[in-house]
């Protein structure tokens, strides 16, 4: 972020400037509580449902009604009224009569330096309030009949998952990310055929040279990605899995969450990356808490003979060898660790083990 948005989110009173200023009606979740809530103000939705929060201290705010979301209340402001980022800053520079100064620019910079790469934590509680308050969010429990194609009861209970049957994240199991003993977000996970629909389609547009920020806006729209995430959740700066995981010294490292969650139900120490990548952030973490790595990427051979996953899987290997002990699990080919029998698992590792 750059300072002069830190000045503007420090200086800014967000409570009075949409209620009283603009005049949007907003009420608080609870006494005392930070969470402001009201009807969505964004101008493409018209929420009938109350869905949109925001918070009084960082203006971080999401609407569950259309998804939309951001980490402070330049966004929020951007999107309400459809500015470019530019136009929103100078907007806020002559409200609040904001001239960095040199002082303030050097202080601003001293001061980025000492908080390091902070993961951006929410408040628990709020957040959890925010999404388990949404009467379409329920307890995965009580969709068994849909839900228990990707999970077992087990799993449900155990990472509190729910199911979503309207609005945007409509059709979505949640799998809620905990850092810090905190629910910091949540990933939403396709369950419908949605996201293989858009497979067809997405070959289509690409057969006719379209535009790849055209395809995403589509897809975006169709609302088919078979992962979302609420925006602002710092995706290169989290593990699923990890306040449990550190708790031992040797990790199963996966893609995904539901990799993740069948390699634990098996009775492995395991965490997700959600991607395939690691930015240093994560490199350092898994550094610092764990002695012993075992990658287990996924092991699937594209049509052009290309394997992703793997490729993914050496790259992570020369960089965390430097480190700790870190090995490579192989798992059958076409494979990822969610689709593993505890048996082909088993065996995966032992051929790992017994190479050097
Ligand atoms: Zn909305």
């Amino acid at each position: 972020m750059s300072v002069i948005e830190d000045i503007i989110i420090e200086k800014l009173n967000v409570e009075q400037f949409l209620i009283k200023e603009h005049g949007y009606r907003m009420t608080k979740r609870r006494r005392g509580g930070t969470e402001l809530n009201g009807h969505c103000p964004l101008p493409n939705h018209k929420d009938k449902n109350a869905s949109f929060s925001v918070n009084k201290n960082n203006g971080r705010w999401n609407c569950f009604g259309c998804g939309k979301g951001g980490k402070n209340i330049i966004s929020l402001i951007q999107a309400i009224n459809g500015w470019r980022q530019d136009q929103t800053i100078e907007y806020f520079k002559n409200k609040l009569n904001i001239e960095v100064s040199e002082f303030e620019y050097v202080n601003k910079i001293l001061k980025k330096l000492d908080d390091g790469e902070e993961v951006e934590k929410v408040e628990e509680k709020e957040f959890y309030e925010i999404y388990l308050d949404r009467p379409y969010f329920r307890p995965a429990t009580e969709f068994l009949d849909i839900v228990t194609k990707r999970v077992d009861k087990w799993m449900i209970e155990q990472w509190n998952l729910l199911y979503v049957n309207s609005g945007h994240y409509k059709g979505r199991l949640i799998i809620p990310i905990i850092w810090d003993g905190k629910i910091i977000s949540f990933v939403a996970r396709d369950l419908t055929s949605r996201s293989e629909r858009w497979q067809k389609i997405y070959a289509k547009l690409i057969k006719e040279d379209t535009p790849i920020e055209d395809i995403k806006i589509k897809q975006h729209k169709f609302g088919c990605s078979k992962v979302l995430y609420p925006e602002g959740t710092p995706i290169n700066k989290i593990f699923f899995n990890f306040d449990e995981a550190k708790k031992q010294k040797t990790v199963f490292l996966v893609e995904g969450v539901f990799d993740c969650m069948r390699l634990v139900s098996y009775g492995y120490n395991a965490m997700a990356i959600l991607g395939s990548r690691l930015s240093n952030f994560q490199y350092k973490e898994i550094v610092k808490n764990f002695e012993k790595v075992y990658i287990c990427l996924d092991n699937d051979v594209k049509e052009d003979g290309r394997n992703p996953g793997q490729e993914a899987a050496q790259k992570i290997l020369q960089n965390l060898e430097k480190f700790i002990y870190v090995k490579n699990v192989i798992l059958p080919i076409g494979k990822d660790p969610d689709e593993c029998t505890l048996d082909e698992f088993k065996q995966s590792l032992d051929i790992c083990n017994k190479m050097f």
